[in-house]
């Protein structure tokens, strides 16, 4: 248990789930296709990110429909001003939290055995795939 929580913990916090040194983002938006220390390839199939793009989107919302009703219920404040702090909430929320919630997802994908470094075999597959 605390190992799963420690792999979910990297993610979270960008690193690489396999080694824990590797950093998984360069720069905002970037993902590294491998980490730079242990090799472990992070997504084997174009598309796999989708999962963190659904993490993201369902934080998002769970977060702002919550909030609206909790500051609804708490303060009541007009409904123009609820809309506008909850939808800009929403949008700086993806923004700022997508990589979070990719790196979530390939300790997710470690955990579950997807997460490795490549082998010589799977690499020279790659190399005549792109022939
Ligand atoms: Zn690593």
């Amino acid at each position: 248990m605390i190992r799963i929580v420690s792999k979910l913990l990297l993610g979270l916090l960008l690193r690489c789930p396999n080694c824990g040194r590797g950093r998984m983002f360069r720069g905002l938006f970037k993902m590294e296709p491998t980490c730079p220390y242990c090799g472990a390839r992070y997504e084997r199939q174009s598309g796999e990110s989708i999962g963190g793009t659904l993490i993201n989107l369902c934080v998002a919302e769970v977060l702002s429909v919550g909030g609206y009703f909790v500051s609804q219920a708490l303060w009541s404040p007009p409904l123009a001003f609820q809309l506008v702090f909850w939808i800009t909430f929403n949008i700086v929320f993806i923004v700022l939290f997508y990589r979070h919630a990719r790196g979530l997802w390939v300790s997710i994908a470690y955990l579950a055995g997807g997460v490795y470094a490549d082998s010589d075999t799977g690499q020279q597959y790659t190399r005549t795939e792109k022939q």
